[in-house]
């Protein structure tokens, strides 16, 4: 009898890591191109959009078949040569779940890299601000405060575990990426700021960085 109960229990603790299946709805979005199509931006001014915008994303498992098409589909809509963007979340296409894109500026060439699974992991108390936009908000930007540097956690798409400490610019991105995978977009960013009182440094402290590394 107690070892059904620990073998049932061990077996409830397999399935609630495993992730989910994509869902009927999920697939048919993903599998409406090929992979070097471009997949629509949900807008957060269409209702229907500001739902899944707005709503928490779950991991995706990584062995998923479509998830190669999927980071493709990504990829061809962040370089969209009509509204090109730095990253692109999973729910910006219309999928609830644990992916990104993120340009990485801090990287030669600058490629695009996805991202399965992320999580942050560890966020710096020095902040810095930086002018935001997004695909999903026409016409918005502004100035957001971002943590300086961050300890991600994420899967590539081999499938291999990695953990890094990023910073800067590109920093940025991975925050105003994994905000979305839990609804939170950069306005949403804005109004929390606006209730807190921050000081600048500048004059305190002087900040150097080699001039091969400025872009960041
Ligand atoms: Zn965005």
């Amino acid at each position: 009898m107690k070892k059904a109960v620990l073998t049932s229990l061990f077996l409830m603790l397999v399935v609630s890591v495993e992730a989910q299946k994509l869902s009927e709805t999920e697939r048919s979005i993903i599998s409406s191109g090929g992979k070097k199509d471009m997949m629509r931006v949900l807008q957060i001014t269409d209702p229907a959009d500001a739902k899944i915008l707005k709503g928490a994303s779950i991991d995706i498992g990584l062995k998923e078949e479509l998830l190669p098409l999927l980071l493709d589909r990504m990829l061809a809509t962040v370089n969209d040569p009509a509204n090109t963007g730095v990253g692109i979340a999973a729910p910006q296409i219309g999928i609830n779940r644990n992916v990104i894109l993120v340009q990485r500026f801090d990287k030669p060439g600058e490629p695009f890299e996805a991202y399965i699974n992320p999580k942050i992991k560890w966020r710096s108390a020095l902040l810095r601000k930086g002018t935001e936009g997004c695909l999903s908000i026409a016409d918005i930007r502004g100035d957001v405060l971002r943590h300086y540097t961050v300890e991600l956690a994420y899967y590539d798409r081999n499938g291999q575990h990695h953990e890094e400490i990023i910073e800067g610019f590109t920093a940025v991105i991975f925050q105003h990426e994994t905000d979305h995978l839990m609804g939170i977009l950069f306005t949403d960013r804005l109004e929390q700021q606006k209730a807190i009182e921050y000081s600048l440094i500048n004059g305190e402290v002087n900040l150097y960085l080699e001039n091969r590394l400025k872009r960041q």
